[in-house]
């Protein structure tokens, strides 16, 4: 869709605490939205399962949003909660422990 900034903002406005994000995540989601149609295409193509904070389905993986992101990582649209898509717990958790400790 078009990106209109004073659009985009209000969309985020009242779906998400779009100021609690890192600004990288919030540069990748303003990006991702300017790819689809509609702040619904967005949500279910990213959405990776209900926030284990607050309970919103409003999440993403930041996997979804970058190349490079962390496959186990989600963030919580909502509440800006960064949460390990694996176990539910809060960033960083075991599960990166154990991964990043492999090899390097
Ligand atoms: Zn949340
Ligand atoms: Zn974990």
């Amino acid at each position: 869709m078009e990106y209109d900034r004073e659009d985009a903002e209000r969309n985020q406005d009242a779906l998400w605490s779009f100021a609690n994000l890192p600004v990288d995540i919030q540069e990748a989601l303003s990006k991702k939205m300017a790819e689809v149609s509609s702040l619904e295409e967005f949500i279910s193509s990213v959405m990776v399962g209900d926030c284990p904070k607050c309970g919103s389905e409003k999440t993403c993986d930041e996997d979804d949003l970058k190349e490079l992101g962390d496959i186990l990582k989600g963030i919580c649209l909502a509440c800006g909660h960064i949460f390990c898509v694996d176990c539910g717990g809060e960033y960083p958790c075991t599960c990166w422990e154990e991964k990043y400790s492999e090899g390097d």
